[in-house]
């Protein structure tokens, strides 16, 4: 399987050139040239198998030159025992006779970054020998939250990587803060950036583009990478739990195989919904994928008009990680409803950076309908779904909370029901101080004894690494100016 740019259609990578590169020069995100198919029969044949053959099974469609037992190591090592707390790693919960809930944070750091940064490093290694690399890669990353974390604990000891991870001193949650400093392994470091979060991410976009710096660091044997949604690594180990939620539901006897189902997904970067999607191209049974959004409601609108304009006020949410105005991911599905149109996605994008605003053709406007319906869900309906969900017993997080909602919009405005998925992407214990006052509780004043207290008001266990950060000593204190980044780059790579 090749990949091409979105931006360039005639350049054609590896996958494990595309894995190494994260993004492609000319500012394009990889795309698979074709989509492999999953038939019927293989669909049965995967119902048979754990979670881990399974993804081992659909990533090796896409990833030819890697061999089979390779990948089943690397599924055995990302979602082992000693990672996931779930034997199904992916459960399915059942809500009533026509729904039910996909949790995907039963991994390490308890998001759903999990199901991929436990996959991608083993993923970039193999490139690295794959496409004969022999310097080591550096995963730079600017965080507002879960995903530093998750790329330092899939990194975390990983050969031929390091990891440096920048966050807002003061942007995100104590929770998420201990959470990163108290990381272990050799080769991860974190440091806090006096700043807000564009502050830190503008810093390394700086870096990455700064010509000198990759010489310098060239010379010392490293090169710079991506672990954000961008790259390929990312996306394609998300592919698996689709296809895995209807095996697991096949399994329940609740549907017949080839029935179709729905998937409602709480959305940030489109990433994950971007998953669903290519599930679907590759012919797995989906009518329609709900796309979930919190008051930054760009994505909803984009899929009602086919505008997309990031226009429009910045909300801070109590789901923060779906706090976003520009989804990248976009892209990819441009690419595709356009029939592999580059030209119009190059224009698209430079219309995006230069007015923030484009708008589809109708054609593409109405492919994107045919599968996509777009929601919003505002902050009280967040808290209350929280509130009567917990009431049926079942406990979730703000995150989940958006898409729970938005997937029950979706019935009554279309009266489709269909059976359907919506898909939890956190513990509610990554969000106690929102989830405590949704049902009514008080947050205590200490963040980590929230965890404690929320555990013992409502009989749900914490995840054990959560609960284990209380008392926990921190690794690392570094503050830096914004301005000065780069020399910790340096420092850390020397
Ligand atoms: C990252 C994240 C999302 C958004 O996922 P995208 O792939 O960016 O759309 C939703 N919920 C949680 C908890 C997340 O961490």
């Amino acid at each position: 399987m090749e990949y091409l740019s979105t931006r360039d259609k005639t350049l054609r990578k590896s996958a494990a050139e595309a894995i190494t590169m994260g993004l492609s020069r000319d500012g394009g995100l990889f795309t698979p040239v074709a989509f492999p198919s999953i038939s019927a029969l293989e669909v049965e044949t995967l119902c048979g198998m754990p979670y881990r053959k399974r993804a081992a099974y659909i990533m090796g469609k896409f990833l030819e030159k890697f061999r089979p037992e390779e990948l089943n190591q690397f599924t055995r090592n990302a979602y082992g025992p000693d990672k996931f707390d779930h034997p199904a790693v992916a459960p399915l919960r059942q809500m009533d006779s026509k729904t039910w809930c996909l949790e995907l944070w039963h991994g390490p750091t308890s998001a759903f970054k999990d199901m991929a940064l436990q996959m991608l490093p083993q993923l970039l290694s193999a490139s690295l020998r794959l496409t004969g690399e022999k310097k080591t890669a550096c995963i730079l990353a600017a965080t507002s939250g879960d995903t530093g974390k998750a790329a330092m604990e899939g990194f975390a000891d990983v050969a031929q990587t390091r990891i440096l991870v920048f966050y807002p001193e003061n942007g995100v949650s104590e929770i998420q803060k201990l959470q990163m400093v108290t990381q272990e392994g050799g080769n991860v470091g974190v440091c806090a950036v006096k700043g807000n979060f564009d502050d830190a991410q503008n810093g390394v976009k700086r870096i990455f583009s700064d010509e000198a710096m990759r010489e310098t660091l060239a010379r010392r044997g490293y090169f710079l990478s991506s672990a954000n949604s961008i790259n390929w690594g990312r996306i394609l180990p998300q592919i698996v739990y689709y296809i895995s939620a209807y095996c697991d539901l096949l399994n329940t006897k609740a549907i017949k195989l080839g029935q179709p189902v729905n998937f409602c997904v709480p959305t940030g970067n489109f990433g994950n919904i971007l998953a669903g999607y290519y599930a679907k191209r590759m012919g797995l049974p989906v009518k329609k994928l709900i796309c979930a959004s919190n008051r930054n409601d760009v994505l909803t609108d984009f899929i009602r008009t086919g505008v997309y304009d990031r226009n429009r006020p910045f909300h801070t949410t109590m789901s923060p990680s779906m706090d976003i105005l520009i989804s990248s991911n976009l892209e990819r599905l441009l690419f595709d409803m356009s029939g592999g149109r580059d030209d119009l996605v190059r224009e698209y994008m430079g219309q995006l950076a230069e007015t923030g605003r484009y708008e589809i053709t109708p054609g593409m406007r109405t492919r994107l309908q045919e599968v996509f319906y777009g929601g919003f869900c505002g902050e009280e309906e967040t808290a209350s779904t929280i509130a009567m969900l917990y009431q049926y017993g079942y406990l979730i997080d703000t995150h989940t909370a958006v898409a729970a909602k938005v997937l029950t919009d979706y019935r009554k405005e279309t009266g489709d029901m269909t059976p359907a998925i919506f898909v939890s992407t956190a513990s509610p214990y990554k969000f106690c101080d929102s989830v405590l006052s949704s049902i009514g509780a008080a947050p205590v004043a200490d963040s980590v004894d929230r965890i404690g207290q929320m555990a013992e008001a409502t009989g749900v266990a914490a995840p054990a690494r959560l609960a284990a950060l209380k008392g926990k000593a921190p690794r690392f204190h570094d503050v830096t100016e914004r301005e000065r980044m780069e020399e910790k780059v340096l420092e850390f790579l020397k």
